[in-house]
């Protein structure tokens, strides 16, 4: 590559969106000089770690009710733009196979890292060119042209696509340069806040809880309404919670808690549609109360709760009056606490907040006051739930843009 070179398309960001950004970048019939740069010594180091190394990448229920986003409307047209079935027609014509569970799509290799060693294939096969270990630090218009600044060197180009990601997992390169970008253009962007990571709650439950899962429901409330709802496995830690549950219903909770407000986490512990007084009818008498949870609570959680309830270990099921009985039941279906804050990015999957998407066009994500300048990806305001929504956000957009420059198709 000739560094005085101009290029048709950067692309800045070889992740998920960068990497399907620069195949359909290169679709086209029209040829193109396209260059992505990438800070990593490899392509795509948080997508090789997506899905616990399997990589879930898509969701056969993908609809905008389950990101959070200030501009539903413009994510309801991107989702349009490229559904769940467009995505398996998309990675099966670059050679990945799917497999399918409880509406989760994963490679059939169950290897996130051969899925991104795809695509950085098929993206080089057809003709981008990328560049490694060097981190793009300013953009700004020169004439008719972008200019990139990187660490080392400087490039040029007609267009450029914006794929550097958020703050998620700042190891895999995630260090919010793409926001320093948008910042630098005099764009608004909302505060980016870890999404889908653990809950903080210190003090409220004994530390060794930590390790325990149980099933069961949490509520986030706030100022007496619940504002999100997940049932699943719920994860105690040492003063935190965690589990797809609680990572689902962490994006809205942690922006409350951020912005100053008291946010109450309820989990409810019960069996879904429990009705103590059918297990009570079957059960002797005289068993004593500590036994008789030991199919639904962990062992450990037993006297913590009994506690609460005002019932002793001791107690057994005739000993105890129905009011105390009923005080328990009603502290294991709503068992309330504050939150007491949240983990960091590092424990984060993606972010909230960012740049709105009513700041781009839905049809090409080309920035409605920067013309030539594209935006995909964790940098948008939208975080999903988990089950293959953000990644698929991701490839979305990074399409989005490839194609609006793909040209004469
Ligand atoms: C542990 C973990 C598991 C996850 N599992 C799933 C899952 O199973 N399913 C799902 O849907 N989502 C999952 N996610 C979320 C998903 O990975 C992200 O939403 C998605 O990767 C975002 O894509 P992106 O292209 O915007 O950013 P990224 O994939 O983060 O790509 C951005 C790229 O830009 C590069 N870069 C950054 N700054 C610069 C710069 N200044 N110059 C040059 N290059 C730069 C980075 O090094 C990186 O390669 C997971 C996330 C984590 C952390």
């Amino acid at each position: 590559m000739k560094k005085e070179d101009n290029f048709d398309i950067i692309i800045i960001g070889a992740g998920a969106a960068g990497l399907v950004a620069a195949i359909e970048a290169m679709r086209g019939t029209v040829k193109k000089r396209v260059l992505v740069l990438e800070k990593n010594p490899i392509p795509g180091k948080k997508l090789s770690r997506t899905g616990n190394g399997r990589c879930n990448f898509t969701n056969r229920n993908i609809s905008a009710k389950h990101y959070n986003s200030s501009d539903k409307e413009s994510l309801d047209l991107i989702l349009s733009s490229f559904t769940f079935e467009d995505s398996l027609l998309f990675f099966s014509k670059e050679g990945i196979v799917p497999y399918e569970r409880n509406g989760c799509f994963y490679p059939y290799s169950g290897e996130a890292k051969s899925f991104r060693d795809l695509l950085f294939l098929c993206a080089e096969e057809a003709g981008a060119i990328f560049t490694f270990k060097d981190s793009a630090v300013s953009l700004k218009k020169e004439g008719d042209l972008f200019r990139i600044n990187t660490e080392n060197d400087h490039f040029f180009a007609n267009k450029v696509i914006l794929s550097t990601g958020g703050l998620a997992a700042p190891d895999t390169g995630a260090t919010g340069e793409g926001y320093d970008i948008l910042s630098s253009l005099g764009l608004d962007l909302k505060k980016p806040l870890p999404s889908l990571s653990p809950l903080k709650c210190e003090g409220t439950f004994p530390e060794d809880f930590a390790g325990i899962r149980v099933y069961g429901r949490i509520n986030i409330a706030h100022k007496g309404r619940v504002v999100a709802s997940d049932f699943g496995e719920l994860q105690f830690n040492k003063g935190s919670i965690s589990g797809i549950p609680v990572l689902d219903v962490s994006s809205p909770a942690i922006r409350l808690f951020d912005e100053g407000e008291r946010v109450k986490i309820s989990l409810d512990l019960l069996p879904k549609d429990f009705e103590p007084s059918i297990l009570l009818q079957d059960l002797r008498s005289d068993i004593r109360v500590k036994d008789a949870l030991l199919s639904i609570l962990n062992y450990k959680m037993i006297p913590f709760f009994l506690k609460k309830a005002g019932i002793s270990l001791h107690d057994s099921l005739s000993d105890i009056s129905p009011k105390k009985l009923k005080a328990l039941f009603d502290i294991l279906s709503s068992f309330t606490f504050d939150m007491t804050g949240y983990a960091g990015f590092e424990k984060a999957q993606t972010n909230s907040g960012g740049l709105s998407l009513s700041e781009v066009n839905p049809h090409t994500m080309e920035l409605l006051k920067f013309p030539g300048l594209f935006v995909t990806g964790e940098l948008l305001d939208c975080d999903g739930i988990c089950g293959g929504y953000n990644l698929h956000f991701a490839f979305a957009t990074g399409r989005l843009a490839g194609k609006a420059l793909a040209g004469g198709k």
